[in-house]
């Protein structure tokens, strides 16, 4: 079957590779949508992120949606012609994380592209069947696909106490930082504000209804909130830009007493934090890692029309063309936001 397999830093080919092998619990399934991920332009860039380094060759993507075209002899629930999203992180399932519901901190997770563990941009891949979840006739494989960052979302919003009312900052409005806007405004936040430096993911943001967008460098992002807010802060600030000073911005701009979600992850491990305004105001600093069983609700979400994961994609290419959709994913050629690409 055709991959797209990555050798090291800048080697990415298109090549044949065997198929994968399916056991008694699992599900084969025929990929035809897989969305290309800022992890996955990162592992091109630099053949590793943080301790997690390509050595041997290995397939990209995970944010995966397919066909089902076999089922192992175990699996109830799900049939051949299946229309599925595919959760990529496999836990152990029997270690105390996963054992308490947080299996997302699975020391043992098997994660789509994370090396050793191939990803999902080929032909064919192989998913526990139990995590791979079928969405109904009128969600488009796109969207299914796009159920991984929508995840994302999700946990960070669940982790950040969003609700009815919330005012809330995202720092960064890359797939993440947008997805988190919609999934914010979902959950009930009535005010969303939204900073980045590049103009075209801000218009993107006010067009997903963040309330206000600001352009980091040319508005003082932390007055503004506060004037925004009548001096009051935010009740929670997303940081989805992995910047340090976007980390700043989101402590100083929460209110006393609020909540600051850590998702994105800059390449330092080591920054600097306001701590003075951590501990005077009480801050809850939340890490986030992936999520942790958000596809069930995901899925509703999109499915019922509450979140619009079509208003992220603005390019498509074919497998073939698979150079070219990271090269637009990475340098944002035509106002790239989210690249899909399209598998057989
Ligand atoms: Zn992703
Ligand atoms: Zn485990």
């Amino acid at each position: 079957m055709k991959a797209a397999v990555l050798y090291g830093p800048r080697d990415l080919r298109l090549e044949d590779v065997a198929p994968p092998e399916m056991g008694p619990d699992d599900v084969l399934i025929s990929v035809r949508s897989v969305g290309i991920c800022g992890s996955d332009v990162h592992y091109l860039q630099s053949g590793r992120i943080g301790d997690f380094v390509v050595r041997d060759p290995m397939i990209l993507g995970h944010e995966t949606a397919g066909v089902v075209v076999d089922v192992g002899a175990n699996v109830k629930g799900l049939r051949v012609g299946d229309r599925v999203a595919v959760e990529p992180g496999i836990p152990c399932r029997t270690c105390e994380p996963c054992k308490t519901g947080r299996y997302n901190l699975c020391p043992d997770v098997r994660f789509l592209a994370t090396p050793p563990v191939d990803g999902s941009l080929c032909e064919l891949i192989v998913s526990p069947a139990d995590f791979a979840y079928k969405v109904p006739d009128h969600v488009t494989l796109d969207e299914a696909a796009l159920i991984e960052p929508l995840s994302v979302g999700l946990h960070a919003c669940r982790r950040g106490g969003v609700t009815a009312g919330s005012t809330v900052l995202i720092t960064g409005a890359g797939p993440i930082g947008l997805t988190c806007v919609m999934t914010a405004l979902a959950f009930g936040a009535t005010r969303v504000f939204v900073t980045d430096l590049q103009e075209h993911r801000l218009r993107k943001a006010e067009e997903l209804g963040a309330t206000a967008a600001l352009v980091v460098g040319k508005d003082d992002v932390r007055e503004a909130v506060l004037e925004l807010t009548e001096g009051r802060g935010v009740d929670v600030a997303i940081e989805c830009s992995g910047a340090e000073r976007a980390l700043h911005t989101c402590v100083q701009a929460a209110k006393p007493g609020g909540r600051v979600v850590l998702v994105g992850l800059g390449a330092d491990d080591l920054v600097t934090v306001p701590m003075v305004h951590v501990a005077t105001k009480e801050l809850d600093l939340v890490g986030i890692f992936r999520y942790v069983y958000t596809y069930p609700a995901a899925i509703e979400l999109v499915s019922t029309g509450r979140i619009d994961m079509k208003k992220l994609i603005t390019h498509r290419f074919p497998l073939e063309e698979v150079h070219k959709g990271f090269e637009y994913a990475e340098k944002g050629i035509d106002g790239a936001i989210k690249v899909m690409i399209e598998v057989g």
